[in-house]
């Protein structure tokens, strides 16, 4: 392409609510344009980057012998009735009406659709194992979009969904398809790792995550600087260091905090660790119909721990999604705000933590307002009920395989693969007929890739001061030729000319900058910086003095003079490959 008869829409200004790097980047080098929140137009230059992406993904796919199809956006309610999701979903489904007043959503995930579509297709154990995919547009009314593509409402998947007669054929293919994923990060060139997952509302036991590591990402992952442990923050588990002490058990006493509410506060009055103080947070429970109820529930920890919700509300009887108590149905039963709150003589259920098991000579409230009791132990008085692992795991707790300590880092959430088992195919009775003539439920898998926030989450990991520094396989262009001065000189012209149409016929994606002297050749230096063109050809008069052109590497920034009459050599050898 000619710059001058392309749409090179790079921008000077950053937008205001670009937080992250790559966001910023994606508007400046002109990726994409903003619709309206979580919608993007695909600019040329970004669509180039895109369709490379999915170029991988495809040929991954393909390979693992997964047939393409395309499913419809909008789908309508009834399936989604079926699998009992309609409600579940909450407001991330966008639900609408036809012209006959039938309902519709636009797809946020195709499992009901696929297994609908295989229940009508398949008949017969023989036909199994069976793996689709497709490439398409998804629609989640994200709560929060934000970091441009990032976390859009309108965004790219591919999903796959696997068919399955028995346990043994869904464990084969989901390992095949996280070597799968594994070779598509590989080859995007991605630093990335695999963690174990919670399979959240898309059920099923088993589940990994792929993440690209990045300060910016919005997960955190947790893995074991020995073993081989990995897991997302949400379930990870692990070893608190003990805090030996020969320290006596003391006698308990109550002491005036007055205001004073937060543990760290507490501690600073009291003169203690926050480690020897107990937190106390009251949750609702939850009825054996799965409604929240107005039972309360004491949860207890280490005051220099967090609660892990998501660990918490997976516990029988406490309410999912996990709600707090509010200050004043807490007052009405207990006789104090938050702040003041310990179990001794709380006369709710309470479920203690691992970490305060072992805690002696601590401070908890005294569930009277201003108050708290020192040097407390565990007691008839003061007890808990049951014990349970609902803390975060923290940088440096002790990994429970091979005596590593547990690292915490940032990712991007690129990839996500589970077991879903029956869950769907048994809810839309999806059966074949087995090698007896028995119809039995298949079991499913299904593997979701973020083709189009993987655009972002690689400059996240590709990029300098100047701007985007494309991997060579991913790049919307491989040689960027500019001209200096073309208007000067017959030789730059008719040269760069030359190349440019030498390099399509050698099949070689080139972009020439033959923008005329209004674009001066500081910007032309800047823009093709700015959008991470991997190789740069400067054809200027002075260089054509020496018979030589500048070639310059994006990523290294080496420059290197070729002479005139080997550049087309010169090029074959550089991207020929
Ligand atoms: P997240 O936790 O980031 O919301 P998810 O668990 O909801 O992700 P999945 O349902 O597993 O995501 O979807 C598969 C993949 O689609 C994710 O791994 C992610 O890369 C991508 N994805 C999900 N939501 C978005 C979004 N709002 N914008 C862009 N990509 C997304
Ligand atoms: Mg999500």
């Amino acid at each position: 392409m000619r710059i001058s008869q392309y749409l090179l829409a790079t921008v000077k200004e950053t937008p205001a609510d670009a937080e992250i790097i790559s966001h910023k980047l994606m508007i400046r080098a002109g990726l994409v344009r903003k619709l309206a929140s979580g919608l993007y137009n695909w600019l040329p230059l970004g669509l180039k980057v895109l369709n490379n992406i999915e170029k991988i993904v495809r040929e991954e796919m393909n390979k693992s012998g997964a047939m393409e199809v395309l499913m419809p956006i909008v789908q309508h309610a009834e399936l989604w009735h079926e699998s009992d999701r309609w409600e579940q979903m909450g407001e991330e489904l966008l639900r609408f009406k036809d012209r006959h007043s039938r309902d519709f959503c636009l797809g946020p995930t195709h499992e009901e659709v696929i297994t609908d579509l295989v229940r009508g297709e398949y008949t017969s154990y023989k036909q199994l194992p069976a793996i689709f995919y497709q490439i398409q547009t998804k629609f989640r009314d994200e709560r929060r979009p934000r970091f441009g593509v990032m976390r859009a409402r309108e965004f790219i998947m591919k999903d796959a969904y696997s068919f399955h007669i028995n346990e043994e054929s869904l464990q084969n293919t989901y390992e095949q398809m996280y070597q799968t994923y594994y070779n598509i990060f590989q080859r995007l060139g991605l630093n990335f790792r695999s963690v174990v997952a919670d399979s959240g509302s898309i059920g099923g036991n088993t589940s990994h995550e792929f993440h690209v590591l990045a300060d910016s990402g919005e997960d955190e992952i947790v893995f074991s600087t020995k073993g081989d442990y990995a897991a997302n923050i949400e379930l990870a588990v692990g070893n608190l260091a003990i805090k030996n002490s020969s320290e006596a058990r003391k006698d308990s006493e109550i002491v005036n905090t007055g205001s004073e509410h937060s543990v760290e506060a507490v501690a600073g009055l009291l003169n203690i660790g926050v480690y020897k103080i107990i937190k106390t947070l009251i949750v609702h429970g939850e009825d054996e119909e799965g409604n929240i109820s107005d039972e309360l529930i004491a949860l207890l920890l280490r005051g220099d721990q967090e609660l892990n919700e998501i660990k918490a509300q997976k516990l029988q009887g406490v309410a999912s999604p996990l709600k707090f108590a509010s200050d004043e149905l807490i007052t009405k039963k207990i006789g104090c705000g938050v702040g003041c709150l310990g179990p001794s003589n709380l006369k709710l259920r309470k479920i203690a933590d691992h970490s305060v098991e072992n805690l002696f000579n601590f401070t908890c409230g005294a569930n009277q307002p201003g108050k708290h009791i020192t040097n407390m132990n565990w007691s008839e008085g003061c007890a808990y009920d049951e014990v349970a692992d609902i803390r975060k795991v923290q940088e440096n707790d002790y990994s429970l395989d091979g005596g590593g300590i547990l690292s915490v880092k940032r990712g991007i959430e690129v990839g996500h693969i589970f077991q879903l088992g029956k869950k769907y195919s048994d809810a839309l009775n999806a059966t074949v007929l087995d090698s007896g003539g028995k119809a039995v439920t298949m079991l499913m898998g299904c593997y979701g890739i973020g083709v189009s926030r993987l655009v972002a989450a690689s400059i996240e990991q590709n990029h300098d001061q100047k701007g985007i520094v494309w991997p060579e396989n991913i790049a919307p262009f491989q040689l960027i030729i500019v001209q200096i001065d073309a208007h000067k000189s017959r030789q730059v012209a008719d040269l760069s000319d030359s190349t440019y149409e030498k390099c399509i016929e050698m099949g070689i994606e080139v972009l020439m900058d033959d923008r005329d002297k209004k674009t001066s050749p500081g910007v032309k230096f800047a823009e093709s910086e700015l959008i991470g063109i991997p190789h740069r050809l400067v054809i200027s008069s002075r260089s054509l003095a020496e018979d030589a052109v500048e070639y310059t590497h994006r990523q290294h920034g080496e420059k290197q003079k070729v002479k005139t009459n080997d550049l087309i050599q010169f090029l074959v050898k550089l991207l020929s490959s």
